[in-house]
């Protein structure tokens, strides 16, 4: 196989030079200078500077607890806008496509749509496992992304690790991996992989098990070839000020986070043991991520129990192979403790 960049990059955005902001042509090395460069306003409140385009601060200490180089990096204002970057590089409106393997995250379909991208969709098996033969009879000329949710939302379980490197060894555009859920996760990130596959984008996120969803941290890793693709079309300031300093905060505070994780992790547990002795539930799917998905004899029906009752959780019903089935997020334990009591309530109606 030859994967070849040059022929994966869109013809406009081959020769676009980026904007060149204020806070790009002077870098500070710390020492006192008077900025006059970027017409803000000078009196002091935390926010009255723009951010830095680059967000150096951040990817250095990401780089380091990833194990790869600043290069290697880019962050954007959540998982969301980096989708979308991977997008506009490289997916050529009305002619190209993409390959997403439902039932997954939604977005990669929405994106596809508000970019004029065909989306080519190609079930998963009813282990949830990707159909490695028919993705790869799908692509063709115009195929340029394939996109892995692993661990896939909303089914909950890690993908083989056999079947997603057939997927990168024969295919020749890009293998986007959606690992939001990998610190839930027994597996390894793909991260370490890299350098085995220059077609392989990862993409992780501060929303899940960094607790961070509000301040919005979507990040991916790749090669430096394609992260300077992305780098070019990026907007200027896509990370605010507050994001970076908030981001690096909890990325600090790495006892913490993993000690939430630990606590969630065995909630997962006590979660799934209540969920078997459900009499309605008729089966619980083996989960790699914060959440557990059920299937039930009526999965309108018991939501709405649930929901007069004051819980809310996802009725998922409506994607493919996931008839009859809810979604439940891993909350606290005493969250966890109202769900288990209001799940055995609910069986006597
Ligand atoms: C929650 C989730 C994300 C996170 O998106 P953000 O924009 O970073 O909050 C990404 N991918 C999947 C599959 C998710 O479930």
């Amino acid at each position: 196989m030859s994967f070849s960049l040059e022929n994966i990059i869109r013809e406009n955005v081959k020769g676009l030079k980026p904007y060149s902001s204020a806070r790009d042509e002077y870098v500070s090395d710390g020492s006192e200078m008077v900025f006059l460069d970027a017409n803000e306003n000078p009196f002091e409140n935390g926010v009255n500077r723009y951010p830095d385009p680059q967000q150096r601060s951040l990817k250095t200490v990401l780089a380091e607890q990833k194990g790869v180089e600043v290069e290697n990096i880019l962050v954007g204002n959540g998982s969301d806008e980096v989708l979308d970057l991977l997008f506009r590089a490289f997916c050529e409106p009305k002619e190209d496509s993409i390959i997403t393997l439902p039932p997954t995250y939604g977005m990669y379909k929405v994106l596809a749509g508000i970019n004029a991208i065909e989306n080519q969709e190609v079930l998963l098996t009813k282990d949830f496992q990707p159909d490695t033969a028919k993705i790869l009879e799908k692509v063709n000329g115009g195929t340029k992304i394939i996109f892995i949710c692993s661990p896939n939302n909303p089914t909950g379980n890690s993908f083989s690790e056999t079947k997603i490197v057939q997927i990168l060894n024969s295919f020749n555009g890009l293998v986007v991996i959606d690992e939001a859920y990998i610190d839930f996760a027994a597996k390894e990130s793909w991260v370490s992989r890299l350098r085995d596959f220059p077609n392989l984008i990862v993409t992780q996120t501060l929303s899940k098990a960094y607790g961070m969803a509000g301040i919005r941290l979507g990040i991916c890793i790749a090669s430096k070839e394609i992260i300077a693709v992305l780098n070019k079309i990026k907007p200027p300031y896509n990370v605010n000020g507050l994001t970076q300093l908030k981001a690096l905060e909890r990325l600090s505070a790495t006892t913490t986070v993993t000690q939430e994780v630990t606590n969630i992790l065995a909630e997962r547990n006590t979660l799934i043991q209540a969920l078997r002795e459900v009499s309605f539930v008729k089966k619980v799917y083996p989960t790699d991520a914060n959440f557990v998905l059920a299937w039930v004899d009526d999965a309108d029906k018991r939501y709405n129990q649930l929901l007069n009752r004051g819980i809310v959780i996802r009725n998922r019903s409506t994607q493919p192979l996931c008839e009859n089935t809810l979604r439940f997020t891993v909350g606290t334990p005493e969250e966890n403790k109202k769900l288990i009591e209001v799940l055995k309530d609910c069986n006597d109606e």
